[in-house]
C-alpha cells in the first residue's frame, strides 16, 4: 500500500503538472527556527533555549522526560506518576516542601506556575512565570531541574506520606468514565501494555510498593538521553548554556543503559467490539476508531509533513461541519458527534479516524450506522470544492491571526513547541517560515489531492476497526449485544449512497443597511487612557487602543437591568436557559449553520448575555474582521430570530444531560448547594428536567428584544489592535444606529437571598465509589471598594496555603482543597464571600471538617507574616501579567466608571499595606462578624 504522505504528494506534483519530479524525490527539510539554541551535550541531553519577551521580565523552565507509565514493570503500576509526586517532596538542594517555598517566595504559585504531568509516554516539570530581576533566582531554577532530573531524595517518610495523596488523587477522579477506560483499554489494546498502563496505576501497588522499587524506576529511565532542558523568557541565552553544561554535563549514562522502545500496538483483522456500562454513566456515548499507522517521528522533518498535518485539518474542519449540519436535523439520531484523525486514544505509535456520538435515547444503533455511514460518504464522493473554501478560508484566516501576533508568541507557546519538537518530532519552524510556506502550499493544493487522502483515513472493511458503547446501566434497560453492534455497521456498509449537497446562502449578512448615525461629542480620559464618544443614539462608547495582542480586538457592551427585572416563575424558568437558547438563535436572515458558513474564513464572534444585574453584548475578532464583528453586534441588537431546529437540538441534549442527574454525586452536590446557599431561591437553582417542557421560546426572544431595544442605556467598551480613524465609521454605521427609546436607563433590583446566620446541610449519597466533599462559605454584605477587594484576594489565597498544608499534605484528608475570596459585584448589595471547597477522603471527613473550620478561626486570630509576603509577592507579580490583557481594561475601565473605583493605579500601593494584622482584623471584624456562614457535606451513604 502506498503511504499516506507518498500518496499525497504524487497527487500534489501530478495536479500542479510538475512532470520531472516523482513521489520519491525527497521533499526539502523544514527549516528549524534559528532563533531556538538547540544542543545535545555529550551523554544525551537535549536543551532548547530562547530569549523571548513576551510577556517580559520573566522566564519558563522546563525538563521534559521521554518515559511515562508504559516504561512501569507490572510492580510499578502508578509508579512513573508517584515518581513526579515525589519531585515535590525533597530533593538534593530542596529538602521536604522546600522547593514549593521557595518558589513561591518567587511569586510562583504551586499547582498554576510550578507543576508536572505524567502521561503514558512522557512526564514533564515545569517553573513558569519567574521574575528576571535576579539572576541568582534564575539560577536556582536551574537547579531545580537539576534536581529533578537525578537529585530527588525518595526518602521513606516522605513516599509514605505521599501514598495518602496519590490515593485520594485517584478517589478524585474515580468515577464512571474512569472506570470504564480501566475496563476497557485491555480490550482496545489486546497484546500491547497500553492496555494496562493508565497514569494513576493500581492502589494495591501505591498503597505497599518499597521504596526501591520507586528508586529502580528513577534510576533506569530518568537519564540524560531521555531528557530536554528548555528555558524560555526574557534572558541571556549564553549564560543558561553555559549553565547546562555545568550542570548536566557531568551526569554520566552506562552504556548499557536500556533503550526507550516505542510501545506498538498490533493491528486486528477481525474488528473489535466493546460494550461497557456504569451505574453514574448519564448519557451513552459511541467511540469508533479507524486504526492506521501514525506518522513515524523521523519522517516530521520534510515539507510533506506539513502537507499531511494540513491535509488533516482542513478534513477534520470539513466533517466536522457535516456531523454538525447533521443534528441541525430533528430526526438525527445523535445529540452530537464528531470525527478527527488522531492518536488511537492513547498510542502515539498508532493513528485513528476516531468518531465520537452522543445518541438520542433508544436510538443507539442508529447513531453507529450514521457514523459508519458519513464516513463512507465522505470516502466515497469526497468533499465538494465549496466545502473545501471555507476549510481553506478557515485555515488561512486562524494562520493569518497568528502571524499577525508574532511579535507576541509567549513563553509558554515556545515551550509546549520545543517539548513536542524533543519528544514526538513535530517541526519548529519560524512563524515566518511556516506563515509563508503554508500560503504557497495550502492554495497549490486542489480539493481532489485532499479528496484522494481519504481513503488512507477511512478505512471500510473489518480490519483495524474498533467499536466501543459507553451506556448508562439502570433496571429495566437492555443492552446491545455484539451482534447487534455489527449488525449496525454492516447495515450502513450494505446501503446505497448519494453524494452530500453543499447548501449555501450567498447574501450580505445585514440585507439593508441602517441610517448612518453620528458622534456628537468626545473627551479624552487621561487616567485611564481612553476617547469617550457620545452617539447620535445616546450610546456612549469608550476606545481604548492597546498593543498587547496583535491580533485582537474586544468589545464589552452593557446595560443596567439584567434578569433581576424579570420576577414571575415563567419568566425565572425561562431566563435560566437565556444565554443558551439565544446563542442557538438565528441572527438576520442566518441560521446557525448558515452564519458558520457564512463566516468561513473569519475571525469573529459575538453574543448576548444577561446576568443578575445587567444585559451584555461581547465579541471578538482580529483586526481585519472587524466590521463583520459589528455587523453581528448589530444584529443582536435589532434581528434575533428563531431557529426553531436548533432550539429542540438544545433541548434534547439538555433534557439528556439532566434527566439522570440523581445518579451523578456531582450534580447532586451542586444542586444541594445552591438550594441551601439560596434559601431555595429558584433564580439560582440549576436547572432540571422537569423545567424543560415550560421554556418559552417566544417569551424569551421578547425578553432578549427587551433588553437591546434602547441602545441609549448602554456602553460600548473596544480595546485592542484598531485604529480610530477605521473603527469611526463602524461605529456611526452599526452602533450610532441601533434603536433607542429615549427613556432613562434602568436600574437593576436586589434579588439576592443568600442564607443568613449558621446554616448546616448535611447529607449522604450512595455511588459507585464513595464521594464525601465539604464547601463552606462565610459571607457579609460590604461595600465595593479597591481595600475590600485586595483583601479578599488575599484572604482566600492565604487560607489556601493554611488548608494545602494541614488538609492535603500533614493529614492527607483531601487531594485538593482550596479557598477563594470574591467581592460579588452582580447585585446591587455587593457581598464579600469566603468559599472553602474540599472533596474528602470520606475516612478522614471528620479531619478535613475540623480543619477547615479551624484554618478559618485562627486566620480571624493571626496570619502568619511568611504566608502573607509570599501571597503580596504573588498578587504584585500577577498584576503585571494580568494588565497586559485586553479583557482587564474593559474591567478597570468599568469599574472606574460604575463605582467610581481606580483598580489599577493603587492596586500595588493597596497591596503593599497588607499585614497580617489589618488582613486578621479586616477576617474577624467584617467578614466572621456577620455570623453568616453556610456549611454543605455530602458523605457517602
Ligand atoms: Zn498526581
Amino acid at each position: 500500500m502506498m503511504k499516506f504522505k507518498n500518496m499525497l504528494v504524487a497527487a500534489l506534483l501530478f495536479m500542479t503538472g510538475a512532470t520531472t519530479l516523482t513521489a520519491q524525490t525527497e521533499m526539502p527539510p523544514i527549516p528549524v527556527d534559528e532563533a531556538v539554541r538547540i544542543g545535545k551535550l555529550d551523554n544525551g541531553l537535549t536543551y532548547y533555549i530562547r530569549h523571548n519577551e513576551w510577556p517580559e521580565h520573566v522566564a519558563n523552565f522546563y525538563i521534559a522526560q521521554r518515559v511515562g507509565s508504559i516504561q512501569e514493570e507490572e510492580s510499578q503500576r502508578g509508579l512513573a506518576h508517584f515518581l513526579e509526586h515525589m519531585a515535590f517532596n525533597g530533593s538534593e538542594h530542596f529538602k521536604g516542601n522546600d522547593l514549593i517555598e521557595f518558589t513561591r517566595s518567587l511569586g510562583v504559585e504551586f499547582g498554576s506556575d510550578l507543576n508536572a504531568y505524567t502521561s503514558i509516554d512522557q512526564t514533564v516539570y515545569r517553573v513558569c512565570n519567574v521574575p528576571t530581576t535576579r539572576q541568582s533566582a534564575l539560577d536556582s531554577c536551574m537547579l531545580i531541574l537539576k534536581d529533578w532530573s537525578n537529585g530527588l531524595l525518595l526518602e521513606k517518610d516522605e513516599i509514605v506520606k505521599e501514598r495518602d495523596v496519590v490515593h485520594n488523587e485517584w478517589r478524585l477522579g474515580e468515577g464512571p468514565s474512569q472506570r470504564m477506560i480501566t475496563r476497557a483499554l485491555p480490550k482496545m489494546y489486546p497484546g500491547s501494555k497500553y492496555g494496562v498502563r493508565m497514569p494513576i496505576g493500581l492502589m494495591s501497588v501505591i498503597d505497599n510498593f518499597k521504596p526501591k522499587t520507586l528508586k529502580k524506576y528513577y534510576q533506569k529511565w530518568y537519564r540524560p538521553d531521555n531528557q530536554a532542558i528548555i528555558v524560555v523568557g526574557d534572558i541571556d541565552v549564553d549564560h543558561f548554556e553555559q549553565k547546562v553544561k555545568e550542570l548536566f554535563g557531568g551526569i554520566k549514562v552506562s552504556p548499557k543503559a536500556p533503550k526507550v522502545v516505542p510501545e506498538e500496538v498490533p493491528d486486528n483483522d477481525e474488528a473489535i467490539y466493546i460494550f461497557e456500562k456504569d451505574k453514574e454513566m448519564r448519557v451513552n456515548q459511541f467511540m469508533v476508531f479507524m486504526k492506521h499507522d501514525a506518522t513515524k517521528p523521523e519522517d516530521k522533518k520534510n515539507m510533506d509533513y506539513l502537507i499531511e498535518v494540513y491535509v488533516k485539518a482542513v478534513v477534520s474542519n470539513m466533517f466536522n461541519a457535516r456531523l454538525q449540519e447533521l443534528t441541525n436535523d430533528p430526526d438525527c439520531p445523535f445529540i452530537q458527534a464528531s470525527g478527527d484523525d488522531d492518536k488511537y486514544l492513547l498510542a502515539s505509535t498508532k493513528n485513528a479516524f476516531t468518531l465520537m456520538g452522543i445518541p438520542k435515547e433508544g436510538r443507539e444503533m442508529e447513531t453507529l450506522t450514521t457514523l459508519i455511514r458519513e464516513t463512507r460518504r465522505v470516502a466515497k464522493f469526497g468533499f465538494t470544492a465549496t466545502e473545501y473554501e471555507r476549510a481553506k478560508a478557515d485555515y488561512l484566516s486562524s494562520l493569518e491571526k497568528a502571524y499577525t501576533n508574532r511579535a507576541k508568541i509567549t513563553n509558554d507557546a515556545y515551550g509546549n513547541e520545543y517539548r513536542d519538537h524533543y519528544l514526538t518530532n513535530e517541526p519548529i519552524p519560524s512563524i515566518e517560515t511556516f506563515y509563508q510556506t503554508m500560503n504557497m502550499l495550502a492554495p497549490s493544493i486542489p480539493v481532489e489531492v485532499v479528496n484522494m487522502a481519504l481513503p488512507e483515513m477511512i478505512t471500510d472493511g473489518d480490519k483495524n476497526l474498533v467499536v466501543m458503547e459507553w451506556a448508562r446501566e439502570a433496571d429495566g434497560l437492555t443492552y446491545p449485544t455484539e451482534d447487534d453492534l455489527r449488525a449496525a455497521v454492516a447495515k450502513a456498509r450494505a446501503e446505497e449512497l448519494t453524494a452530500y449537497v453543499d447548501n449555501v446562502k450567498d447574501e450580505p449578512l445585514i440585507a439593508e443597511l441602517p441610517e448612518k448615525g453620528t458622534i456628537v461629542s468626545e473627551k479624552e480620559d487621561k487616567l485611564f487612557g481612553y476617547k469617550e464618544l457620545k452617539l447620535s443614539n445616546g450610546a456612549t462608547v469608550i476606545l481604548k487602543p492597546t498593543d498587547y495582542k496583535d491580533d485582537e480586538v474586544a468589545m464589552q457592551a452593557f446595560a443596567d437591568g439584567g434578569n433581576s427585572l424579570y420576577d414571575s416563575p415563567e419568566d425565572i424558568n425561562n431566563l435560566k436557559l437565556f444565554d443558551e437558547v439565544i446563542g442557538v438563535s438565528a441572527l438576520g436572515n442566518f441560521t446557525g449553520t448558515e452564519l458558520e458558513k457564512a463566516l468561513a474564513g473569519k475571525n469573529v464572534n459575538a453574543n448576548l448575555s444577561l446576568s443578575n444585574s445587567r444585559q451584555w453584548v461581547t465579541a471578538h475578532s482580529t483586526p481585519k474582521d472587524l466590521e463583520t464583528m459589528f455587523q453581528l453586534v448589530y444584529l443582536y441588537f435589532t434581528n434575533i430570530n428563531k431557529d426553531e431546529k436548533q432550539y429542540q437540538n438544545l433541548i434534547n441534549m439538555l433534557d439528556m444531560a439532566l434527566k439522570n442527574m440523581s445518579v451523578s454525586p456531582d450534580l447532586v452536590y451542586s444542586d444541594s448547594l445552591a438550594n441551601t446557599l439560596y434559601c431555595h431561591n429558584p433564580r439560582f437553582q440549576i436547572p432540571h428536567v422537569e423545567d424543560l417542557p415550560k421554556i418559552n421560546y417566544d417569551r424569551i426572544l421578547e425578553i432578549a428584544k427587551e433588553r437591546t431595544r434602547n441602545a441609549s442605556a448602554f456602553t460600548f467598551i473596544f480595546a485592542g489592535k484598531f485604529d480610530e480613524a477605521t473603527i469611526r465609521p463602524f461605529i456611526e454605521q452599526y452602533i450610532a444606529s441601533l434603536p433607542t427609546t429615549g427613556e432613562p436607563a434602568e436600574k437593576p433590583r436586589s434579588i439576592q437571598t443568600l442564607a443568613k446566620g449558621e446554616v448546616k446541610n448535611q447529607f449522604t449519597m450512595k455511588s459507585e465509589s464513595p464521594k464525601a466533599q465539604a464547601r463552606e462559605i462565610w459571607w457579609a454584605n460590604s461595600p465595593y471598594n479597591l481595600e475590600t477587594a485586595v483583601k479578599m484576594d488575599a484572604a482566600g489565597q492565604v487560607l489556601s496555603m493554611v488548608y494545602l498544608k494541614t488538609i492535603r499534605e500533614d493529614e492527607s484528608a483531601a487531594y485538593s482543597c482550596g479557598a477563594a475570596g470574591q467581592l460579588d459585584l452582580n447585585d446591587p448589595q455587593p457581598v464579600i464571600l469566603l468559599m472553602a471547597n474540599c472533596p474528602m477522603n470520606p475516612d478522614k471527613q471528620e479531619t478535613a471538617i475540623r480543619l477547615l473550620h479551624e484554618g478559618m478561626q485562627n486566620a480571624a486570630r493571626q496570619i502568619d507574616a511568611d504566608q502573607l509576603q509570599k501571597v503580596k509577592d504573588y498578587m504584585l507579580k500577577q498584576i503585571d501579567i494580568d494588565a497586559k490583557t485586553n479583557a482587564y481594561w474593559m474591567s478597570a475601565i468599568d469599574k472606574m466608571r460604575t463605582y467610581g473605583v481606580d483598580v489599577y493605579h493603587d492596586y500595588k500601593k493597596t497591596v503593599e499595606a497588607l499585614t497580617p494584622e489589618s488582613l486578621s482584623r479586616f477576617i474577624r471584624e467584617k467578614l466572621l462578624s456577620s455570623g453568616n456562614h453556610v456549611e454543605v457535606i455530602m458523605l457517602p451513604e
